[in-house]
């Protein structure tokens, strides 16, 4: 049974009908979210990508894109995420920094910030996007300083990278005491442990192996969460019993999908 039937099944179950569908980075009720684009199934199947898409964790396959703002899965999980974080915190000045960001997830954070008055120091970072705030690399971000930011997001980014223990480590030093890292990355349940090799440049084989032509490894589960835990942090992976079913649901978010916050102990 395929990923959507699950859904559609599980959604027809719990309210008797369709429940309404919505996209809370655009704010907008959804028809139908889009499905994964064709590019990447293609890619992966021509490279013999060995893996079923069920096995991905945080994937909606088949409702993956918003038909308004183009906000996929991940951020909308990040939306709801951050959503219930800025609202704890309360009207604390929040510094953050968005590396990689993704463009709708940016532009609902500004707006949120702006709709519940919070004094949001936002900068955005990357080592080749030219619209951001820092050119900066995730394994050397000395231009910030010791505990400069209390939030750092990073979607999707430390797959790429050739050494993620220093790009951990370095989250970790730019973050204050108490300060959280919201992390995800692709990850292939069933996987026993990462698969990784910057070696590999062939394209093909990365497809292949890694899922992308410029990914360096595939994460397993228990390995992402032991690096995570080996930078200094203490970890929460927050799913469907952190943010309920209906939330996700509605969300497009598959019952699998996961959220990582790394939180920097106040005392080391
Ligand atoms: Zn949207």
């Amino acid at each position: 049974m395929s990923l959507s039937t699950v859904f559609q099944k599980l959604r027809s179950a719990i309210q008797g009908k369709p429940q309404a569908l919505h996209c809370n980075v655009c704010d907008q009720a959804v028809e139908a979210f889009g499905s994964l684009p064709e590019f990447f199934r293609t890619h992966l199947r021509e490279a013999g990508w060995p893996y079923p898409f069920e096995q991905s964790e945080t994937c909606n396959v088949d409702a993956y894109l918003c038909p308004h703002c183009n906000a996929s899965d991940r951020d909308r999980l990040f939306a709801l995420y951050l959503q219930e974080f800025i609202l704890r915190r309360g009207n604390t000045p929040l510094r953050l920094l968005d590396f990689a960001p993704s463009h709708p997830l940016k532009k609902w954070l500004i707006r949120y910030a702006n709709s519940t008055n919070l004094d949001l120091i936002y900068r955005s970072a990357d080592l080749f996007a030219e619209e951001v705030d820092d050119k900066v690399d995730l394994m050397d971000m000395n231009i910030y300083r010791e505990g400069q930011f209390e939030a750092f997001l990073c979607s999707h980014v430390l797959e790429h990278v050739v050494d993620d223990r220093k790009a951990l480590s370095e989250i970790f030093r730019v973050l204050q005491p108490g300060g959280v890292a919201v992390l995800l990355v692709p990850i292939l349940l069933g996987l026993k442990e990462i698969d990784e090799d910057p070696t590999v440049t062939d394209p093909n084989e990365r497809w292949r192996r890694f899922g992308q032509d410029d990914h360096v490894r595939l994460y397993s589960k228990a390995g992402f969460m032991e690096r995570i835990r080996e930078a200094g942090f203490q970890l929460l992976d927050l799913g469907v019993k952190h943010f309920g079913r209906k939330a996700f649901l509605r969300h497009g978010i598959t019952a699998q999908s996961v959220l990582y916050v790394a939180v920097k102990p106040k005392r080391p």
